[in-house]
């Protein structure tokens, strides 16, 4: 037995940071490594800026791991919890009965979702949804009599989580190194044409890579294929833009050859991409669309699938789909979703985006390309990537010898107080979407600064 511990909030960072490594073990992160170095530990935010123990203000180009829109520090998301749990902490939804913050939900979702996407199948995360939407594609395929369509196609390099289900569909051959992958998923290559485009024309390359899937179809045999997955823009591996001919090609061929087309869109959701759905930035028309993150701003976790009607009508056909989770709908998490979606409708937020936060970041984003190590700079609405490179004009990669380039940034922005996220040499940005135009200039003073401390290091 250890010693009992008392945690304050005033305990000296050093003995947190003692106390973390030596109970708590950190997901996607090298713990020994960590222990050595000592974590940064967080404390409070309000809007855009964290403060961790030692006092930095920070401010966050990420909103958390993607998913605080509003921002920190609602006390309205508060409030809503606090007043659910004293009225009805939990109930589940199993079984035929249902609670108000559920329903509720799942009628607001509907309201803002596209055109015929009307039902909810709730999850308490991204990755469960998606592991929800693997059941559900194969479970529609046998009620219409065709329960050999099991294979769903997804994209190397995409993310939909690090569950069993979600890793596998996922094509990060990091994670299904560690523990392997489940079987009737395939892989086709990614839209990425920064790197891998070579002197094709990025129309033309988004045309190749979307026409893979068509190979892939007709490779496994239509008769065998359930859906195809994909992030309208893969976020996590690396905030990589399709170019503008991928999706009508993919639309293309999954409407010739009629399987399920669903559409990642926990990080595209709720505003990020400047609409409510990244599907309707892009004009993609999907069966089911995978939400979480800014679905309640990060404040509760909880995420779902968004289905069609008649995605939706066949699974109600048949009996009961045995799938679902005890906090499928959780009251207190839907509540707080719910104050949420409110506040993003009451205050524009989605019109701030469009009208304010993007066109200014978008002119200040492009200007870091004016560095030496700086090749494409990208952004849709709130979500963005800029390239690091030793020669632009080739989009070169930098030695191996020069180690990843990309970690040494963050480092630098770490350490001038900027959360921004590295994927090998790239950097990414996904801020809190009511960011300031004050708030933006300090990100990108702080990025470029880090950036020019970067390249006078690995010069
Ligand atoms: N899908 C996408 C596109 C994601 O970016 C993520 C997480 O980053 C997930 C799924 C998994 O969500 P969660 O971490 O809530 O399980």
């Amino acid at each position: 037995m250890n010693q009992p511990v008392k945690i304050t909030n005033h305990l000296p960072t050093a003995e947190l940071q003692a106390l973390d490594a030596a109970h708590h073990m950190h997901p996607f992160t090298d713990n020994s490594a960590l222990a050595k170095k000592g974590a940064r530990i967080m404390k409070s935010a309000k809007g855009v800026w964290l403060t961790d123990t030692e006092g930095h203000k920070i401010i966050d180009g990420m909103a958390g791991l993607w998913c605080v829109n509003i921002g920190y520090g609602r006390k309205e998301l508060a409030d809503a919890a606090s007043s659910q749990m004293l009225e009805l902490a939990y109930y589940n939804t199993f079984f035929q009965t249902s609670h108000i913050p559920a329903i509720a939900l799942a009628a607001k979702i509907a309201e803002v979702a596209p055109e015929g996407m009307n039902h909810i199948f709730f999850a308490g995360s991204g990755s469960e949804a998606n592991d929800t939407n693997i059941r559900m594609v194969r479970r529609y395929w046998d009620i219409k009599g065709q329960p050999e369509k099991r294979v769903i196609i997804a994209r190397k390099n995409g993310y939909h989580g690090s569950t069993m289900g979600g890793g596998s569909l996922g094509g990060m051959s990091g994670i299904h190194a560690h523990g392997g992958k489940i079987a009737g998923i395939t892989h086709i290559g990614e839209p990425n044409w920064w790197e891998q485009g070579g002197d094709m024309t990025p129309e033309d390359f988004g045309l190749m890579r979307a026409q893979e899937l068509e190979k892939a179809i007709l490779e496994i045999g239509v008769e065998n294929v359930a859906a195809f997955i994909g992030e309208p823009i893969q976020g996590a591996g690396g905030v990589i833009v399709p170019p503008s001919t991928y999706w009508p090609e993919i639309q293309r061929i999954v409407d010739k050859y009629g399987i399920l087309l669903i559409a990642d869109e926990v990080i595209t959701g709720f505003g990020r991409t400047g609409n409510w759905f990244g599907s309707t930035t892009f004009g993609i028309k999907p069966h089911i669309m995978t939400i979480a993150k800014g679905l309640s701003s990060g404040y509760q976790p909880i995420g779902g699938s968004i289905v069609c009607d008649e995605v939706a009508e066949v699974m109600g056909s048949s009996g009961d789909f045995n799938h679902g989770y005890t906090y499928s709908g959780h009251p207190v998490a839907a509540a707080v979703a719910l104050e949420n979606i409110r506040i993003m409708q009451d205050e524009g937020i989605i019109d701030h985006v469009r009208n304010v936060a993007h066109p200014y970041l978008m002119q200040k984003w492009q200007g870091l390309t004016e560095h030496p190590m700086v090749g494409e700079a990208r952004l849709v609405g709130l979500m963005g990537s800029i390239a690091l490179t030793p020669d632009k004009a080739s989009r070169a990669k930098f030695a191996a010898e020069t180690g990843t380039v990309g970690y040494k940034c963050r480092e630098r922005c770490f350490a001038n107080d900027l959360i921004m996220r590295h994927v090998g040499d790239r950097m990414i940005i996904s801020p809190p979407l009511v960011i300031t135009p004050e708030e933006i200039d300090i990100l990108i003073e702080r990025a470029w600064k880090s950036i020019d401390e970067c390249y006078t290091a690995v010069k």
